[in-house]
């Protein structure tokens, strides 16, 4: 896979991309969940994560109190002094999140904490949430940042629109 190329594609398709999402508000297809994991699964045979990392250098998870302990632990750290050098509260959505960009624990292109990493990080890029159509803001924000949902999309679009009135 060529990130490179893949997220140029991604941009340029980002608008009809979302608009295809956005109709999700309104309209769903009665098999959509099944349709979503067939896709999902061709989607893993075409993206390897261990050659991107794209979604460590260009976005922050968002930290829960367990991760917070559970890494600090692993860190032989305090909660409180893992929050006070990695983290801080994101002030629109009070969620915790990194302080900076790329994550701070991304060594080389692999997680250095991937053991203990955040519930979110080991979610993402959150596919198999359900019902799919919850979620299609998230994937809103994602589809230019990530190969993963890039794909996953850009077919669920080609299927949907040839198979349904959408
Ligand atoms: S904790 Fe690991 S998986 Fe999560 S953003 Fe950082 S490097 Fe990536
Ligand atoms: S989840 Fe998406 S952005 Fe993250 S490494 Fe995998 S393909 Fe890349």
């Amino acid at each position: 896979m060529d990130l490179e190329q893949v997220l140029e594609a991604a941009n340029k398709d980002r608008k009809k991309l979302t608009k295809f999402l956005k109709k999700f508000d309104d309209i769903i297809p009665p098999d959509l969940g099944e349709i979503v994991a067939e896709e999902d699964q061709k989607v893993w045979q075409q993206v390897d994560c261990t050659v991107c990392a794209n979604c460590c250098k260009t976005m922050t998870p968002i930290f829960t109190e367990e991760d917070i302990k559970r890494i600090s632990a692993h860190l032989n750290m305090s909660p409180e002094a893992f929050f006070d050098q990695y983290l801080e509260v994101e002030a629109d959505t009070g969620s915790t999140v990194n302080r900076i960009l790329p994550c701070v624990f991304l060594k080389d292109d692999k997680c250095s904490i991937y053991e203990v990493r955040p519930i979110d990080c080991a979610e993402f890029p959150h596919h198999d949430k359900r019902p799919f159509d919850d979620y299609n803001d998230t994937f809103i924000q994602n589809v230019f940042r990530c190969p993963a949902t890039y794909e996953l999309v850009k077919n669920l679009k080609e299927r949907i629109e040839a198979e349904y009135d959408f």
